[in-house]
Order: C-alpha cells, then structure tokens, then sequence
C-alpha cells in the first residue's frame, strides 16, 4: 500500500497527477550505483523512461551519466546537470540537427545502428573538422523474453548492426576519418525478469568481442544496454530491483579484458516503483456481468495497459471495505482505456482516490493530450 501519511494531502489536489516518492527514487539510485561500484561498472540513467526535470538532477548527483535517444533529451540532460562526457546517444533514425548537436555538446558516444548513419557522422563531424567517438549498437541475435514491443535485441527487429555485417562495418569504419570507434553497444529490451537472459547476453557479448578482436579491434569501452525489469505485481514488497544479483552476473559471465570500462543503460529498474499515478473515481457503474469503477485518469495519462497490456497495480487509498472485483477504466472513448479487468479492490464509491501503482518509467513522459485532455501534472514527495 502506498504510504498513507499522503493521503490526505493528495486530497487536496486535482486529480489525475503523478506522485513521485523522492526516498524512494534516493534509495533505489543509491543501491543501483553502489552496486555497480563494486565492480567499477558505470551506469548511464536512459532518460527515455523519465526526463522529469527534477528526478534527473536527483540521479545526476547520485552518480549516474545519461543515456539519450533524441537531441532533446541530449539538451534537457545538459540543462539538469549530467556532463556531455557522460552521455550516451542511441536511435535508428539520427537526424543531421540531433547529430549536429549531439557534436556541439562532445558527447560521450554516439551508438551506432547502421552503416549509413556512421558514414553520416563522419561527414558531419569532419564538416566540423571534429572526431567523434562511436560505438557499434549490435544486434546480437538474443531473446529477452518479454512483450514483443520491448524486444529489440533480435534479427527481425529494426535495432543495431548484425553479426553478417560486421566485416564491412570494420573496413568501412577503419577507412573513415573523423569516426573513432571506442565501444560495441548492446540492448536487448526492456522489463527483462528472467535474470538468465543477461548470462546469455554475456556469452554473446564474449564471442562478439572476440570476432573484433580478431580483427585487430581492442576496444576501451563496452555498453550492455539496459533492460532489467522490476515487479508490478509486488510494488510492495519488491520496491528495489535486485541490483546486487544482475551486475553479479556481468562480473562472473562478462569477459572484460584490461582496463576496460562497462557501461550500464538502466532507465525502469532505477524509476519505475517511485511513481503512482493518482486518480479519482468519478463513478461505479454495476452492470450484469461486471461492475466499473470509472476513473478520472485515462490512457492518455498512462498508456502502457493499452500500448503494451502492461499491469499496474491498482489500489483504493480512500477505502478500508471489504474487497470486490471491479474493471477499472478510464473516461476515454477507446475499450482499451482499462486500467485493470477483474481486479480485487476495496469496495469503492464515487470519489475515492485510486493509485496505479508502479508508473514511474514510461508514464507520465508518454502522457499525451488524445480527447484534448490536459497533460497530468507531477508532485513530490519532499514538497507536498
Ligand atoms: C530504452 C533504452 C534503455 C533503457 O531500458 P530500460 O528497460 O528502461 O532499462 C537503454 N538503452 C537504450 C538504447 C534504450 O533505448
């Protein structure tokens, strides 16, 4: 249950909004950085799960670089603190403005999907007699066992360069000029439960290295991505993702060769449990088959259910009553504006608030204006 004590506040603001528990994001950083630490492992936050503004300045004095997949993101990294030298920048679909800028700022690394995009770079970087420092984003073949929309790391997807190209990628790249490659990149996906997953990652990732290796190829960086799932089912007693067993498996499977740096890209496991999204119900509607608790948010607030089928966990902060089993729904004219269907709930009434529980990653950054609703705004738990 989420903690109490806020209840009463959340009373007084308008519904829908996201909650942001600050201790909670604290921790859960802290644990993730102190973790990697213990290996000398570097984790770059991916903003893509979040770039609220004030959970970026908190990660950033925690310790953690940046992971950007647009030149937005770059930018608003930039803006709440996170040095360039510590940004990572991912996509297929790099534009000339976002490469330009990405060069402007002197990123980190730019990781790579394509042939077309390097020979793209190193005409933009040499247009501003720069080199820039790249990484090849592999398509390493491996299933992450997860919703078919968050898989990437597989041959049909549109992500990363495959084994068969490699020979042409390395001559190509060894024959331009302003591009120095420094890393491989991988990322597999994304809510990966199935600890074993990251060891068959780390066994593709040894064989790639080698084939590069053999090639001449010595690189000083390798980036594994990120990816680690948490627990929607359990916000409760799973808050803090098991950092401590995933970066185990890295260092035990994960051969790094001297003076090597690995670089994480974790976005859900360091956010996902410190948001809810906070709603009211509007109406319970009883009909012959089912009985509707009908929301104020919608999938315009928090679309993963209708995206993904994703779960979020619902919970009656207002209402200590027996449990029933409702469908909770939202007031949007789409079927797949449903929050839950036969979920257990305490007996609920017209203006009880509800919190969706786990909504810190991929949430309130999708939320969109569909039906011209407004955009839900965020609050926190150090300033309410
Ligand atoms: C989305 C993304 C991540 C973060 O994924 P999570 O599942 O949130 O950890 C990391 N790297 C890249 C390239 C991504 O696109």
């Amino acid at each position: 249950m989420l903690n109490q004590s806020f209840t009463e506040k959340f009373k007084k603001i308008q519904t829908p909004f996201y909650f942001y528990d600050i201790e909670l994001l604290k921790k859960t950083a802290q644990t993730a950085i102190a973790e990697a630490e213990k290996y000398g492992y570097k984790i770059h936050y991916a903003l893509k799960a979040n770039s609220n503004r004030k959970i970026l300045k908190t990660l950033k004095t925690i310790g953690f670089g940046a992971d950007c997949v647009s030149a937005n993101e770059i930018i608003r990294a930039a803006e709440c603190g996170f040095d360039a030298k510590h940004i990572a920048y991912a996509g297929v679909g790099k534009t000339d403005r976002e490469i330009n800028t990405a060069l402007d700022f002197g990123i980190f690394t730019f990781n790579c999907e394509s042939l077309p995009e390097i020979e793209n770079i190193n005409k933009l970087a040499a247009e501003k007699g720069k080199t820039a420092d790249i990484a090849i984003r592999i398509n390493p073949n491996v299933d992450a066992h997860t919703h078919e929309y968050i898989t990437t790391g597989l041959e049909e997807n549109k992500f990363g360069i495959s084994e068969w190209q490699f020979d042409e990628v390395i001559n190509k790249i060894k024959s331009l000029t302003n591009v120095n490659l420094i890393s491989l990149h991988f990322h597999i996906g994304s809510q990966i439960t199935d600890m074993k997953v990251f060891e068959v990652l780390c066994s593709r990732v040894n064989q790639i290295q080698k084939i590069f290796e053999n090639s001449g190829i010595k690189l000083p960086h390798l980036n594994v991505g990120g990816g680690l799932g948490v627990d929607y089912q359990n916000p409760d007693t799973n808050q803090i993702v098991d950092f401590k067993s995933y970066f185990e498996i890295f260092n035990k499977h994960l051969h790094l060769h001297d003076n090597q740096q690995l670089h994480f890209e974790l976005g859900r496991a360091i956010v996902g449990q410190c948001g809810s999204l906070i709603t009211q119900v509007v109406y319970v509607k009883h009909g012959r088959q089912k009985s509707f608790v009908i929301v104020d948010g919608g999938m315009s607030d928090l679309i993963r259910p209708a995206l993904y089928k994703a779960y979020h966990k619902p919970e009656n902060l207002t209402s200590a009553k027996a449990e029933q089993i409702y469908d909770i729904v939202g007031p949007i004219c789409e079927s797949s504006d449903c929050f839950a269907k036969n979920e257990k709930l305490n007996e609920t009434q017209r203006g009880d608030l509800i919190a969706i529980r786990s909504a810190g990653a991929y949430c309130e950054i999708m939320a969109s204006q569909y039906n011209l609703r407004e955009l839900p705004k965020a609050y926190y738990s150090d300033e309410i």
